[in-house]
């Protein structure tokens, strides 16, 4: 939108009244979330009749399932994320806000941030999902999830800093400690961390010490259930326990935590010293079913009609995982392909909405469950399809191309990946500590701008500007 034009964002908690329009005479579309749902959403409007507005509280578009490449120094964050304005940036039908959402006020038909609010005829909710420590949040501060760049550089941080750690350690149980790793729950994300880890401590680090051995280094994989991979086929994941245990990892399913602290965890009644805890299970709906009172199932997904709209809110939908859409009798797995096509499904309803012509239901065609085990070997779980080993590594490799936003994005990470496999070597091996320099943050406590990391204030955290 050219800064000319009136802001849309108000300051007064009322919002504006139901179906008002903006000086344009347009409706108003609000899209809550820049991940895979939302995009496709507002690239889909394109050129259409209504101004559009797309919220995130980053500002970049994230590719979350490479997050784990970034935790292990496989890739930068820069290569698996796009700032969204840049990817906005030639739909001049569509304004993107950097906010956190935190409520949303139906009756009057507008989105809370804070004290802003943003009128809406059209609202589009796509705001993921988040790691479920299934009633033990005190867990997250020994054992953080992967689900955000800050969490995966962190963690490379963590992992990079442990074997420096044992570099300089003489005794010999403490260095083992840190040269211990444990993952929490062996779906996709932790299967394929532990692959990855395991690479780095045996093949990249290899050499790089005088001290230690990093290939040493323990890489435990914690299951609760009886087999790691659930969402796949069984001798999918008979055949990725195999390759797991080839790379050095320990595999121990059916061994629920009990306990996590500081210093290790026990599992299955056994005590395990491991400096380095990192929680891949489970997940949890975001708060938009709070925000919209609206009726959820056990993972917090709101339960969306067939059109995925809200029950008794034909103008709000929600889609992605934060939605529990049922086909089938079935509802639909958190994975990016069912985002990406609600999303685009959206789009064309509201385009035809727009239109005034009929809209027909959701129906998600795709069937396609993709995991790696290290740089040579994947699962592709394709419904009648099946395929492990390089074959299905190659086939990951391609999809997670092609579904990598930009082309820069595309060419450097075909490019770091050739790399790393003709040789092994990890290319953003940094361990960088957070810095003090302040930024601006749209507050959520008064209604301008805040300093936050400002060290001549660090005890408050945020100073007004
Ligand atoms: C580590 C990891 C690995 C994965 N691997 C795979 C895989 O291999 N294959 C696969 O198909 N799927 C994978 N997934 C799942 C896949 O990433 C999700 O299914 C997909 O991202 C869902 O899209 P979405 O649009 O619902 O949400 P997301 O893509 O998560 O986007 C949500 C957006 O909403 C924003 N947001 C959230 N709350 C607020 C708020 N209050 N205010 C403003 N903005 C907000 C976030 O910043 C984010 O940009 C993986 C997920 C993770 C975490």
């Amino acid at each position: 939108m050219h800064h000319s034009q009136e802001h849309p964002l108000t300051h007064d908690s009322r919002g504006a009244s139901a179906g008002e329009k903006q000086a344009t005479g347009l409706p108003r579309i609000v899209i809550i979330g820049a991940g895979f749902g939302s995009l496709q959403v507002a690239k889909g409007l394109a050129g259409a009749p209504a101004q559009i507005t797309v919220i995130d509280r980053t500002n970049h578009h994230l590719f979350q399932a490479l997050l784990y490449q970034v935790a292990t120094a496989g890739l930068s964050p820069a290569d698996i994320s796009a700032p969204i304005r840049s990817v906005l940036r030639k739909q001049s039908n569509t304004e993107v806000v950097l906010a956190e959402v935190t409520g949303i006020d139906l009756e009057n038909q507008c989105v809370q941030m804070g004290k802003r609010t943003l009128p809406y005829d059209y609202l589009v909710i796509a705001t993921g999902a988040q790691q479920n420590y299934f009633g033990r949040q005190e867990w997250e501060r020994f054992a953080p999830g992967l689900k955000s760049l800050e969490e995966a550089t962190g963690h490379r941080r963590k992992i990079l800093s442990a074997f420096e750690a044992a570099e300089m350690e003489s005794d010999p149980q403490r260095r083992q400690a840190l040269l211990t790793f444990v993952l929490v729950g062996a779906g996709p994300t932790g299967v394929e961390m532990a692959g990855a880890l395991a690479e780095l401590a045996r093949k990249a680090l290899a050499r790089d010490f005088r001290h230690i051995d990093p290939s040493s280094a323990r890489i435990i994989l914690v299951e609760a259930s009886p087999r790691i991979l659930a969402s796949f086929p069984e001798k999918s994941a008979r055949k990725a326990t195999q390759a797991l245990t080839r790379l050095g990892v320990e595999v121990r399913t059916g061994t629920p935590v009990e306990s996590i602290d500081e210093e290790g965890v026990v599992i299955g009644g056994e005590r395990l010293e491991a400096k380095t805890v990192i929680w891949t299970a489970g997940v949890l709906a975001s708060p938009a079913g709070k925000w919209l009172a609206a009726s959820t199932d056990r993972a917090g997904r709101v339960q969306v009609q067939p059109d995925l709209s809200v029950p008794g809110h034909a103008n709000v939908f929600v889609i992605g995982d934060t939605a529990c859409c049922l086909q089938h009798g079935k509802p639909l797995p958190g994975l990016a392909p069912v985002a990406i096509e609600q999303g685009r499904y959206v789009a064309s309803l509201l385009r035809q909405r727009l239109a005034g012509q009929p809209t027909r239901p959701f129906h998600y065609h795709y069937h396609l469950n993709l995991a790696t085990v290290g740089r040579s070997w994947g699962i592709v779980d394709a419904g009648r399809i099946q395929l492990t080993g390089l074959l299905a590594w190659i086939f990951w490799l391609v999809v997670h191309i092609t579904r990598l936003i930009g082309f820069r994005n595309r060419a450097i990470v075909l490019f770091q990946w050739a790399w790393a496999y003709l040789t092994f070597q990890r290319g953003a091996r940094l361990i960088l500590h957070e810095s003090k320099i302040a930024y601006f943050t749209n507050s959520f406590t008064d209604e301008g701008h805040a300093l936050i990391g400002d060290p001549a204030d660090t005890s408050a955290g945020a100073q007004k500007s």
